[in-house]
């Protein structure tokens, strides 16, 4: 992928106005999309409605024409994408999407333009051969969300789920590091991407495509554009299970993501002091306003245990999350203590559920697990709750 090419189609795209909205389509938010591949193809997606989507085909063609023009472009797709309308009111207040939130929200200025209306679901093509996508999401960075994810995903394999995991966090992908996979993914037709595997679990990130230490600054068109092509373009099928790590914190970026990608599910995980905080809080307001259901939340680094003595500790007073969870409805899967071990582990590449599946600091990833898929169960069950909000 190249940034320079990609950045001076935007700055071309800047140049044409969106006689709709009177700004440029880039400033208008028309641009929900764009990548650029290593032979130089450009896919761009444009926003439109369903009822207006004829009328925009002629901003299309000059979106389409404006990036084939640009040096190093060996060839242009725009395409248009409506969102659905919502089928019953929208379940929100006016018009909002959740801003900022803790953590970080890599908008740089841009973000609220490209922020599609909370409330809705865009209707997004699952993925062929993917039973069911699930995202791991959290407050802020730090809290283990991407340990989760692998351990997670590395449990739902255990017990013989065919599983995956994509590695949306575009700002710190960690999954290469955890996984201990290196190179770059093999694409033989050069369309298709060929996905690593790492522990058994069928693996892509961004990290596999960049240099370690390239400094990535994504907008939020950008990194939608890239995991929509990981999703859409990688050979995950079959597969019963995709574990999404999701970028931190709850801002546009993270809502749209949940709003485009066919989620069966979220599971939120915090550090017992931002739930006190209200971090994890901001992720449950984020996903219902999608209609994504919440599998449930955990309580990462929940205590201590010591590896001289065994003993415990529970340094940030463990239990919060259980707390939340109850008071909000919602399943508790678990917790998770903080195991130096599991530190060690996880940043040599060797996650500890792989490594060491049947000892003590494997047990909440297994149980945790189990609490997923009797989650996914229920959902399949029961109909969509309405949600009303205040
Ligand atoms: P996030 O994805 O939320 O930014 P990471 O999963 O990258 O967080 O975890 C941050 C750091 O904390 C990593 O070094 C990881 O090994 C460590 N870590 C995560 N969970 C635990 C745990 N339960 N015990 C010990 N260390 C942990």
């Amino acid at each position: 992928m190249s940034r320079t090419v990609r950045d001076q189609i935007l700055s071309r795209l800047a140049g044409i106005r969106d006689p709709e909205r009177g700004r440029d389509v880039v400033a208008s938010g028309r641009i929900l999309g764009l990548t650029v591949d290593e032979a130089g193809i450009a896919r761009i997606m444009v926003e439109t409605t369903p009822d207006r989507a004829s009328a925009t085909e002629p901003l299309r063609r000059e979106i389409e024409q404006a990036a084939a023009g640009v040096a190093g472009v060996t060839r242009a797709a725009a395409v248009l994408t409506a969102e659905r309308a919502p089928e019953r009111g929208p379940a929100r207040g006016p018009g909002q999407a959740p801003r900022g939130g803790a953590g970080h929200s890599h908008n740089h200025g841009h973000g609220h333009s490209h922020a599609p209306a909370a409330g809705q679901r865009p209707s997004v093509p699952v993925v062929p051969g993917v039973t069911a996508i699930i995202a791991v999401a959290s407050g802020k960075g730090g809290v283990g969300k991407s340990t989760l994810a692998v351990n997670l995903a590395l449990a739902l394999q255990a017990r013989g789920l065919k599983t995956g995991i994509l590695d949306a966090d575009v700002y710190g992908p960690s999954i290469p590091r955890m996984l201990g996979l290196q190179g770059r993914p093999d694409s033989p037709d050069g369309k298709r991407i060929t996905p690593k595997i790492g522990w058994g679990l069928k693996a892509m990130s961004i990290g596999l495509m960049v240099e370690e230490d390239t400094p990535l600054i994504w907008r939020g068109p950008m990194v939608q554009g890239a995991l929509d092509q990981f999703l859409r373009e990688t050979d995950w099928a079959p597969l019963d299970v995709l574990v999404l790590d999701m970028p931190p914190g709850t801002g546009d970026v993270q809502l749209s993501i949940a709003q485009r990608v066919p989620l069966a599910g979220a599971v939120i995980v915090s550090t017992p002091q931002d739930i006190a905080l209200l971090d994890a809080r901001k992720g449950l307001a984020m996903f219902r306003k999608v209609e994504v259901p919440i599998l449930g939340l955990v309580e990462n680094m929940s205590w201590f245990t010591c590896p001289h003595c065994g003993g415990r500790s529970d340094i940030f007073g463990h239990g919060g999350a259980r707390d939340e969870a109850l008071k909000l409805g919602l399943p508790f899967l678990g917790a998770v203590p903080l195991d130096l071990d599991v530190r060690i582990m996880s940043d040599e590449g060797r996650p500890v559920v792989a490594v060491a599946p049947e000892s003590e600091a494997a047990a909440p990833y297994h149980a945790i697990a189990a609490g997923v898929i009797e989650s996914l169960g229920r959902m399949r069950r029961e109909p969509p709750r309405i949600i009303i909000e205040d």
